[in-house]
């Protein structure tokens, strides 16, 4: 398993993909709203069809179009889950729409390729549809395991957790499922049984949890025995949740999403704390953070591993705030934040003052030569911006240290130093333990 302290925290920029989804419906009215009220809240096509011919047609055109699709059934005469069949034989998972709610009628959708039913004409029904779009998308990025001895048992929680559109993996044992989290770091949630060879679901949570803490990875338990001190058991070795068999999924599928869902708000609460709100860039809690445990886990090894920690300053900075105000001040800012995140990609940058920024690299180049900071101190240079039609130029310090330190702070301190030395020689340059670099 990766070690998890020199982990970097992504910082996700991409804007997702608009997904397609069928609407199947009769009531046209109601159509023209629902789709309305999709469109307007999330990256979502809806395309509307009113019968079940039209909709054939169009999905033997295109089968692999469509994400999900939403139907209505009015009731429970034989013709009721025509529509549903249709979609299902397209593999295509369905929201229902149902105009009472009847245990027969749940039943019946239950059986069939339902992700979820909604009352209509409930005053929230289409905030509800577009939650419920909006979650299954999420769920489409989302790796499960599932770890379960019985085939049977694996196969009918996997295809729940598909027809939800989870991305699922399966695994017999805790063995077997330790190397699948091996192999998918990206594993966000485990549901596990307890009684399995080789290895059972308590002693794999009690391992995962020395890799893995509980707000990075959910274990949900899951198990048959009759004994209730088995649950404790699972939750004190660092279980998230424990569902006794037998469960139904309704209250599977809604244990799974509050879990992720209190993930999520940890995770953006994380991210939060850990990041500069004006770049984006990692702010200086977390650039300490991280430089710290990385220091930990060079101890570990055997070979002195390579680590370069920059400081850079922009110059005279206090000259642009007081002749172009401080907005204008904040855009060079976010323009210096963005070419360093050109430059050192594969690094941890933070800005840590105000104009005062770090980088932490663990790459070898810098030992040798610092030709490509060079390229970089001429890339901030050498630029025109133009701001409120004024020409602006800026010039940057920057002090570098290769020699690996007894701790971060040390290494922080002696790249300080340097970029004092850098600013004192006259600025625009770098200064370092290797060469002293200044030309224009
Ligand atoms: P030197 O070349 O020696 O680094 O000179 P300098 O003027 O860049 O450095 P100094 O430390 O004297 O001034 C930095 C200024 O940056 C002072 C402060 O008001 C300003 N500043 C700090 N944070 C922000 C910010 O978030 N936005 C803006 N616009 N200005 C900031
Ligand atoms: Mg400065
Ligand atoms: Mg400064």
């Amino acid at each position: 398993m990766q070690q998890r302290h020199s982990r970097k925290l992504t910082i996700s920029r991409t804007t997702p993909a608009k997904i397609n989804v069928l609407l199947l419906e009769s009531d046209a009215n109601y159509a023209l709203s629902l789709k309305q009220v999709i469109e307007s809240s999330l990256p979502v096509d809806v395309t509307i069809v009113r019968t079940a011919v039209v909709a054939r047609r169009l999905l033997e055109k295109e089968p692999n179009h469509f994400f999900l699709s939403i139907t209505s059934v009015l009731n429970l005469d034989s013709s009721a889950f025509e529509k549903i069949d249709l979609l299902d034989e397209f593999n295509l998972p369905v929201i229902a729409i149902v105009h009472e709610y009847e245990d027969e009628m749940r039943d019946q959708l239950i059986k069939r390729n339902v992700i979820d039913y909604v009352l209509k004409g409930n005053k929230f029904d289409r905030r509800y549809i577009c939650d419920l779009i909006s979650r299954v998308h999420k769920n489409s990025s989302i790796k499960v395991l599932v770890v379960d001895d019985s085939k049977v048992s694996r196969f009918i929680v996997a295809r729940e957790l598909a027809l939800q559109k989870f991305q699922v993996q399966l695994a017999n044992d805790g063995v077997e499922a330790i190397a699948r989290l091996k192999e998918n770091p990206d594993i966000k949630l485990v549901l596990v049984d307890n009684q399995m060879p080789q290895m059972d679901g308590y002693t794999f949570t009690a391992q995962v949890r020395e890799m893995y803490s509980k707000d990075e990875l959910v274990i949900i338990g899951i198990s048959g025995s009759a004994d209730p001190r088995l649950a404790v058991k699972f939750l004190k070795a660092g279980a998230n949740d424990f569902i006794a068999k037998p469960f139904n999924y309704e209250m599977l599928l809604c244990r799974i999403t509050q879990n992720l869902d209190m993930l999520d708000a940890i995770s953006m609460a994380k991210r939060i704390s850990n990041t500069d709100f004006l770049t984006g860039l990692y702010n200086r809690r977390y650039f300490f953070e991280y430089g710290n445990k990385l220091f930990e886990t060079f101890e570990m090894q055997s070979s002195a591993p390579a680590l370069t920690v920059m400081m850079m300053d922009i110059d005279f900075f206090k000259r642009i705030n007081d002749k172009f105000g401080h907005d204008t001040g904040d855009e060079v800012i976010k323009n210096f934040a963005s070419i360093l995140q050109k430059y050192f990609a594969d690094d941890v940058i933070a800005r840590i003052g105000g104009e005062e920024f770090a980088v932490i690299s663990q790459s070898t180049q810098y030992s040798d030569s610092f030709d490509y900071i060079n390229q970089f101190r001429l890339a901030v240079a050498n630029q025109t911006m133009l701001i409120k039609q004024e020409k602006l130029r800026y010039t940057c310090s920057i002090g570098v240290t290769t020699v690996l330190g007894r701790d971060l702070d040390e290494m922080v301190v002696q790249a300080d130093n340097y970029l004092y030395q850098a600013k004192y020689a006259g600025r625009n340059q770098i200064s370092g333990n290797l060469t002293q670099s200044n030309q224009s």
